[in-house]
């Protein structure tokens, strides 16, 4: 048994039989710890662990990456898009192609009715950089807004804002090299 080491009371999580091991980073904070998921001989993912060469986390995870294989089949999760044609109906099955039109049909709806900067998209914080850069052509080339912003900007704002004032910092002052020469390390 692994014990998650961020809880008071330790979390089991049961050694399962891996057949492979597939590299990748976590999906779930900025920190980026590399981590590989254990999938068993059917290629089903069965496990987490934290990648040991490398820098960042040097084989640690916290308990969100631990339990990240978690995810993929947890029940509840979306694998579907779900549609209702009014307010108190209930939401059913939907294809993509429909749900993609019954979108694109409605950002044009408001923006002929209110001007096209009248549509505005948040992004996720968890895109990586190339998928960055897809959404941003088509939020401002396709769809045509200029209000477009991510998730990153806005708690980074808040997480700024706290380093100025407890550090005179505008980011993180210090780097992962410094744990190696610091004394005192409260985590
Ligand atoms: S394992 Fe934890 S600290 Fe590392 S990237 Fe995932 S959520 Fe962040």
């Amino acid at each position: 048994m692994l014990f998650g080491r961020t809880t008071r009371k330790p979390i089991a999580i049961p050694v399962k039989e891996v057949a492979q091991w597939k590299y990748t980073t976590c999906n779930y904070c900025s920190t980026g710890c590399a981590i590989e998921i254990g999938l068993n001989d059917k290629g089903k993912i069965v496990t987490s662990r934290g990648h040991a060469g490398a820098d960042v986390n040097r084989g640690k995870l916290c308990i969100k990456g631990l339990l990240e294989h978690e995810l993929f089949d947890s029940p509840g999760r979306g694998t579907m898009p779900l549609m209702r044609d009014k307010a108190h109906l209930p939401f059913g099955p939907a294809s993509w192609d429909a749900a993609l039109d019954r979108t694109a049909g409605k950002i044009k709806e408001i923006q002929a009715k209110y001007g096209r900067d009248s549509f505005a998209i948040v992004s996720t914080g968890q895109l990586l950089t190339e998928e960055f850069y897809t959404l941003g052509k088509l939020v401002r080339g396709q769809i045509g807004t200029n209000n477009y912003d991510g998730n990153t900007t806005l708690c980074m704002a808040s997480a700024v804002s706290g380093y100025k004032r407890s550090f005179g910092s505008d980011g993180p002052p210090g780097c992962y090299g410094d744990f190696e020469h610091t004394h005192c390390l409260m985590a």
